[in-house]
């Protein structure tokens, strides 16, 4: 893979809230959205911490059929009224190619899920919308496969692109992904896109989220994705690896620590 990068391209989602530059970014919220009630509560703690962007699912890529699969387009308006009353950014996947103008409707930034890195009709499709794109990492896809997607959804005219290493499977049991730290800071080398880094689904379990997140801050990433839960026994998806809204302030302090020693802030 032979992209050079002069430059790397910070990418500003609102005023004052910038990828790629001295910020590391939180996008903080469920795994899924629930309910209205859930997704405020969620919502609240993350605007009151000082974060900018909900994240919640409305269109789930479950490995099994018959687990939950998404409220749809409720959940979109559910995303969309809870963001507007507390003044935070949505970030939500688009599970299809025919869901990308209607999560765009509701959402900032567009998701693209781990299973989807290689569709390449939705990645075009992406790439047709004016929205921001995150693209997850395939979970058994290279870097350089990873960083090929990135260029479909770029090749169709939307260079706003956010990188997300979300862990890869590898011989490793104990966690459920392994975080590819070194992407991180190779990618950040070699693409001229912000990264970021998912450590609820790196590692499965609550308890590792925020010493991947230092790790990830540590290695150069832009922003984290990450899955909070007012009651995670209860949470209708990941909920082994969701904190609880109690951890929203623990964890700016403990992860903001290591932006500080990169000399950035954790907003
Ligand atoms: C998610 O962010 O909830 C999700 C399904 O992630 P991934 O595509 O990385 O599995
Ligand atoms: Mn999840």
């Amino acid at each position: 893979m032979t992209i050079s990068v002069d430059n790397q391209l910070g990418l500003t989602l609102a005023p004052g809230l910038t990828l790629g530059g001295d910020d590391v970014v939180m996008m903080a919220g469920p795994c899924s959205v629930e309910s209205y009630e859930q997704t405020r509560r969620v919502a609240e703690a993350v605007a009151s911490a000082g974060m900018r962007v909900l994240r919640g699912g409305a269109f789930k890529p479950r490995t099994s059929p018959y687990s939950f699969q998404g409220l749809g387009e409720e959940g979109l308006t559910i995303l969309r009224t809870v963001a507007d009353e507390f003044g935070l950014l949505v970030v939500t996947e688009a599970l299809a190619e025919a869901h990308v103008s209607l999560v765009a409707d509701y959402a900032d930034i567009i998701q693209i899920g781990s299973r989807n890195m290689q569709h390449y009709p939705l990645l075009w499709a992406a790439g047709e919308s004016d929205k921001p794109v995150l693209l997850k990492r395939g979970f058994m896809s290279t870097i350089d496969e990873w960083l090929q997607a990135a260029e479909h959804i770029a090749s169709r005219g939307n260079k706003r692109i956010i990188l997300c290493e979300r862990g890869i499977r590898t011989f490793e049991t104990a966690t459920r992904n392994t975080l590819d730290t070194n992407a991180i800071s190779l990618v950040k080398q070699i693409s001229p896109y912000p990264v970021i880094a998912d450590p609820s689904h790196a590692t499965g379990r609550a308890d590792l989220v925020i010493p991947a997140s230092r790790a990830a801050v540590a290695a150069g990433a832009d922003g984290l994705l990450v899955e909070f839960h007012h009651d995670p026994s209860e949470a209708w998806s990941d909920g082994d690896q969701s904190l609880p809204l109690e951890d929203v302030i623990r964890f700016k302090q403990e992860v903001g620590r290591v932006a500080a020693a990169m000399g950035r802030r954790l907003i």
